[in-house]
Parts: C-alpha cells; structure tokens; sequence
C-alpha cells in the first residue's frame, strides 16, 4: 500500500519543546517536550552520547534529572533502560508528556551553559529523541528568562516569531545550537547569504572592520566550492575573559573568544583564523564528509581515518583561504604553515602513529590525551595540513599552476553531496586527489597517510622554488628532555621520547630540586653551563621521597624550520608559486 505524503504526515507523531528557565541562577535548563498522535505501545526517550564534530563520548545523559512523564494528567512510569534511554509504556496514550531539567554549567563550544547572563543550548545535550523517529520534525519554544531579548540559531522560525523555531529532522535540531539572552547582533550580506553575528559577553571588537574581512574570507572559501549552498548563517561568538575553540555546523558555528583579544593584531588575526576554519567546514565536513560522518549514530562512536580531510585540510585551508582573501601576507602564511611543519616534526608522537590512525583513534587518543600523548600520537590537524599543502603543491606541480587541491575540493563536493547525495570513500578520495596530481598516489598514501616515512618536504615546496632551512641546525644546546612547570616547583610534566629523561628515568610528577647538588632556579641556564654528553646527577623527589638520578645530557634536537626561496626560479616555479600564494 502506497501512503501519501500528507496521510504519512497525519499519522506521524508530533513533537514539541518548550524550554524555559526558572533555576538559571543553578544553571538549570527545564524542557517539556511533549509527543502526540501516538499509535504504538512504547516510546523510547533517547539522549546522544556525542555531538557531532568533537569526537568523544561524553555522556550528555548525565546532565538530566526528575525525569517525569504524564498522559492525560495522570503519572506514568518512565524507567530507564540504559545510560540514555527512557522507556514509557504509551499503550492507550496519544499523547505523552515529559518534563526534565538539564545541568548546564561546562563552558565550551560543544556543552551547554546557562546563567544570569544567557543561555547556550548544545542541543544534542538538550533534546530527547524518540527512537526510530531521528527523521520527525520538531518545533523548540523558548520562554526567555527575565530580560533576555534575543535567540540566535540557524533554526527556521515559526510564524515569524524568534522564541519558536522548527526543525525538519533531528540532524537539523542537533546541528543547530541555540543562543538565548541579550547578546549584540549584526549581520551582513556575503557571497548570496545572509550572515549573522551574536556576540555574547562584550568586546573590544570593531563590527565594521569585522564585516570587512568576514566577507572576504567567506567570498574566498565559497570561490573553491563554487557555491555557498546556505540561505543564512550564524556565527555564535562566546566572548570571555578567556576563550578559544570553535564546533563547526551545518548552517551556523559556536566560536570562543578572548573579550579583549580583538585589539591586538595577532588577537584580531587569531581570531579572523578561527572564524575561516569553522566557515570553511560547512563544505568540508558538514557537506563533504567521510561517509560514516551522517546520517550519524548518536549512540556509539563514528569511526573515520579521513578527519585529516576533515579537520586538517580545514586547517590548510584557514591560513590559505586568509592569504586568498588578502587579509593576511604571504610571509605571514608561509610562516604559519611551515609552522606546522615544525609541530609535526618535533612531536616524537609524528613517527609512531600513522595519519590514518590519529584519525580512527581520536575518540580515546586525541580527545583524551594525557603525559604521554605528545610522545605517542600526532595531530591530525597539524599533520592533515601539512599533508595538505604537499598534495596541493604536487597538484600545481602537475598543472603547471592552472589547477590545485581547490579543483579536488570542488570536483568531490560535486560529485559526491551534489551527485550522489552521501559522503566518500578513503579510496574515492584518493582517486579525487590522483585525477588532479595526474598520478596513482599509492606510494603517497603508503608513507605519509597510512605509514610513516619522513616526509621529503623540500621536494614538494620546491615545486614552487622553496626550500626549508633549519634556524637550529648549528646548536648544540644541551637539554634533560623534559618539561616543567613554568611557576613555582620545577614539577616535571613530560618526558620527551628517547631524551636522557626518558632514558635515564625522569618520571612525570617529579620535583626536579637540585642538579650536581645545586639547587635548581633556573633550569634552562643550569643546563646551558653544561655540554652536550656531560653527567649530571639530578636530585628529584618522588612521591615524597628523595631520589638521585644520573642523567647523560643530550643535544636539543629540536627543528625551527623557515621557507626560502630558490635562487633562479623557473618559469613553472614561478607559476606554481603565483598560483599558491597569489605572488
Ligand atoms: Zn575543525
């Protein structure tokens, strides 16, 4: 039997929510949401255990409690049955109603926060769902506390009213944060969309200048897609004494701030830089996207090796898509990338886990790291745009500067969320990037993707006639291979791998107090009175108890590398430069 849309819509239950706020001083959220027009015998209330974009589980379902459910006025019973799932006999009961209230008190871009001042809903930490019902719609009704005037969300409105918004499924609520209180808005027209900035909690921020280089950086990322395929879009600015981070969505983005960082240059830069990484994943990532990354399992993990697409190719793009718009220099970017060249080359992590791997692990490595992660993983965001820029540069190098990855980005956007309407493969985004590298990329992937080779750099940036020098190459400094505590006791918090700490049994947690019996000030000067292979015996407590340990100094190995540029440049390095940094 074929039901009509309009007859499947009249026998789908309706869900609504209202949100409102009577214990903001406790950083309580109380939502109500009821279900009508129910026909089954059992609903199953769920919570995710994630939000998408930041790979962890982190149990959303704790935050609830006086849990109640009523049907016609009356009590019934809502058990739970698993960490996330509440469960109500509804034989006989069209319609269910359910109250809860969620703590609300971790400040960041992916947990919900309410006080006095306002209110953030990270909706997959807010909204129950019912199972099997992830593809309903939803209204959200938010009775504002006091004297908050505002809500800000890429959520459509309902009959033109702000505090009531409708979503057409739970993929739209749950990529849809929402902000609720008296936060300062301005917006601006860029590339066809209508664009809104909520800035909660003040600022020494200039609105115009803002626009300014929002539109160029927004007309630049859109300039590699082809197309901006949103109507509107929000940037949520939580703006703090001190902030940072940002989680990117579909058709809006949550980005933490300094309150005061907008005055300095390289405040304002950072910031610009935050804003084109969480700009640019409303293709990569929320439109382009690993396959498993949607329609997502809000239950379990969603396990990917291609977050170094994701999230570093993001990175590369952040810094590129700058220099593109001409808000920041070509040294400026250049300085930058081969940055994270250095951050990949001086993590140890770098040459035990493979890029892939970072990725299919970030969920118990990267998102919960600990002494020892610096010594045992790497970033896929460092290492994803580094391996980026190389893939771009060998694309340039093949097409002479007519193409790069900019045509691989828009080439897998269009054929596989316009096309085929689903996200990629890792082998079909391999065979995207060897269409425009004009080359089987099987060796590239085996060393620096799936393996760990060194990477040969000065290859790849001398396609576009560069070269990286070592700024460190002629020290010989000498170094225990640990970190300390910056103030106060010189407490160890990681031992490098296969320095003399780690060799000769410096522990993390321990209070480094003398070397050769001289009590330790300044640690950097007490070892630059030494060579590289003395002895030295370090005095260190433990577990509050005294130890000697004898230490064998080693050179400082770390790497600070600079691009520049080859002498006599050929007429295809040139081209390929002018392509790479509009130079
Ligand atoms: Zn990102």
């Amino acid at each position: 039997m074929k039901v009509s849309t309009a007859e499947a819509a009249a026998v789908s239950p309706k869900i609504s929510y209202k949100v409102t706020f009577p214990e903001v001083q406790a950083h309580y959220i109380d939502v109500e949401m009821t279900v009508s027009g129910l026909k089954q015998a059992s609903l199953e209330l769920k919570m995710p255990v994630w939000t998408p974009g930041s790979y962890l589980v982190r149990e959303f379902a704790k935050n609830i409690e006086s849990l109640t459910a009523t049907a016609n006025g009356k009590a019934i019973a809502a058990p739970k049955v698993s960490k996330n799932t509440w469960h109500i006999a509804t034989t006989g009961v069209s319609t269910v109603v359910v109250k809860y209230k969620v703590y609300a008190f971790e400040v960041s871009v992916r947990t919900s926060f309410v006080d006095v001042s306002h209110g953030f809903l990270s909706t997959s930490g807010v909204f129950l769902y019912p199972k099997g019902m992830l593809d309903q719609p939803s209204t959200v009704k938010i009775i504002p506390y006091k004297d908050w005037t505002t809500v800000s969300t890429s959520l459509e409105m309902v009959s033109g009213d702000q505090f009531t918004r409708t979503s057409p499924n739970y993929d739209i609520l749950f990529d849809s944060p929402i902000e609720v209180g008296t936060q300062d808005v301005f917006g601006f027209d860029a590339a066809g969309v209508k664009y809104e900035v909520a800035m909660y909690g003040g600022g020494n921020y200039d609105k115009e200048r803002l626009k300014k280089d929002m539109t160029k950086i927004i007309e630049a990322e859109t300039a590699v897609f082809g197309e901006n395929p949103n109507k509107h879009y929000t940037f949520i600015v939580h703006n703090r004494q001190r902030g940072g981070g940002g989680l990117e969505h579909l058709s809006s983005t949550v980005l933490g701030a300094g309150r005061e960082q907008y005055g300095s240059e390289s405040g304002y830069m950072g910031f610009l830089g935050l804003v084109a990484h969480e700009h640019f994943h409303l293709w990569n990532v929320k439109r382009l996207r690993p396959i498993v990354l949607g329609p997502f399992d809000y239950e379990n993990e969603n396990y990917t090796t291609n977050l170094w697409i994701a999230e570093g190719f993001t990175a590369y793009y952040q810094n590129l898509a700058r220099l593109h718009a001409d808000v920041y220099s070509a040294d400026a970017y250049l300085e930058d990338a081969i940055g994270d060249i250095n951050t990949v080359e001086n993590q140890p992590g770098s040459r035990i886990q493979p890029l892939a791997e970072a990725s299919f692990d970030a969920w118990i490595k990267a998102y919960r790291p600990n002494e020892n992660s610096y010594n045992t993983g790497i970033s896929y965001y460092d290492k994803g745009a580094v391996v980026g820029m190389l893939l771009d540069l060998e694309i340039m190098n093949n097409t002479g500067g007519k193409q790069s990855l900019d045509d691989v980005m828009k080439y897998m956007y269009q054929t596989y969320y316009k096309g085929k309407k689903r996200g990629y493969t890792d082998a079909e985004f391999k065979a995207g990037f060897e269409k425009f590298a004009g080359k089987k990329l099987d060796d590239f992937y085996a060393k620096y993707i799936n393996g760990l080779a060194a990477i040969d750099y000065n290859k790849y940036l001398g396609y576009a006639g560069y070269q990286i020098v070592d700024k460190l190459a002629d020290t010989n400094n000498p170094t225990l291979g640990v970190s300390v505590n910056q103030n106060g006791k010189k407490i160890v918090t990681m031992v490098l791998r296969d320095g003399p700490g780690w060799k000769d049994g410096i522990n993390v947690g321990d209070e480094i107090v003398s070397i050769d019996g001289t009590p330790v000030t300044d640690l950097a000067a007490m070892l630059n009175a030494h060579k590289v292979g003395d002895k030295v015996t370090v005095a260190v407590i433990r577990d509050g108890k005294p130890y000697s340990l004898p230490v064998t100094l080693q050179r400082n190995s770390r790497v600070q590398y600079k691009a520049e540029q080859l002498p006599n440049a050929t007429e295809k390095q040139l081209a390929v430069r002018k392509k790479w940094l509009k130079l």
